[in-house]
């Protein structure tokens, strides 16, 4: 295979997930992400170590992560919050974690109970632990493009962030448009910068399609030189403490715009549309990428 020019990091076991009313059972979870492996996806945020009476769909985190079967080159992430978190993904032999913090103080306060300034401080000593662990860290900034709750975000504020984060040893730095607020030119000016202060650290973007924008700002991104993109099977995410979050951009979507537009992400299209398929059947509703069910019906171009 070739080297894919793109890489996606699945989000859809995960961002997906959480928002199903269903709970799919550990044995599923463990088919999906082989089968998303064997697909070609070589990134995939697996669960989250959260509290397991907010988010009961991730409360198997631990008996996932044992009965993985982690193949070489793949990359096993779990989302954590605090350190409660880290400390159980340090116990269940996680490699690679997501850490983020809000840039909005009020989405903090509702998804961590912590100030955005506390929420930095917590931020610095979770890294601490996760890293003498020897575990790589994805750094992450929540709401960096808009918040429901307070509207727009200064960039400025998320720039700042970007400097914690690397000041405190970020392997990677990832922006997430939880709310789907960006917008193609906000998403050039914002990575333009963010780009500039990252330099060789990889900088990731999690784009969520609520407005309908998400591949028109995956597109700027792409045209600005981010590499590395969130995505999940069937267009399924949404944060449980952000007002109609919808979806993150499709798996299947963007493997195939980015096909068609000559650019490899080494990812099968139709063995990730199988599994978004799946999910449609078990929970009686359409998802919302596209590509899953045009690519049942249809060739495509
Ligand atoms: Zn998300």
């Amino acid at each position: 295979m070739t080297t894919p020019e793109v890489i996606l990091e699945e989000q859809g076991l995960r961002d997906g997930l959480q928002t199903l009313k269903i709970i799919i059972p550990t044995e599923k979870k463990l088919e999906w992400i082989d089968r998303l492996v064997g697909a070609g996806l070589r990134r995939l945020q697996v669960t989250s170590f959260v509290h397991p009476g907010l988010v009961p769909q991730m409360a198997d985190a631990e008996a996932l992560f044992q009965q993985l079967h982690k193949r070489e080159g793949v990359v096993y992430s779990a989302l954590v919050l605090n350190r409660k978190g880290v400390e159980r993904a340090i116990a269940a032999g996680a490699e690679h974690l997501a850490i983020s913090v809000s840039a909005s103080d009020t989405h903090s306060q509702k998804n961590t109970r912590m100030r955005l300034e506390e929420a930095k401080a917590d931020f610095r000593q979770n890294m601490r632990l996760a890293r003498s662990h020897g575990i790589r860290v994805r750094a992450g900034i929540q709401c960096a493009f808009g918040c429901r709750y307070e509207g727009a975000i200064p960039a400025e504020r998320v720039l700042d962030l970007i400097r914690h984060h690397l000041d405190a040893g970020a392997d990677e730095i990832a922006l997430a448009d939880s709310t789907g607020m960006a917008h193609p030119v906000q998403i050039r000016s914002l990575v333009a910068h963010a780009l500039e202060l990252c330099g060789a650290v990889p900088l990731a973007l999690h784009l969520h399609n609520t407005e309908n924008k998400g591949l028109a700002n995956l597109f700027a991104a792409y045209e600005m030189g981010v590499r590395q993109f969130d995505t999940a099977f069937g267009g399924l995410g949404g944060c449980p403490f952000i007002p109609d979050a919808t979806g993150n951009i499709a798996t299947e979507d963007t493997v195939h715009f980015f096909r068609q537009m000559g650019v490899e992400t080494g990812i099968d299209l139709e063995k990730v549309a199988a599994i978004s398929r799946e999910v449609e059947a078990l929970t009686n509703a359409h998802l919302s990428g596209a590509l899953y069910k045009l690519s049942a019906q249809a060739p495509m171009l």
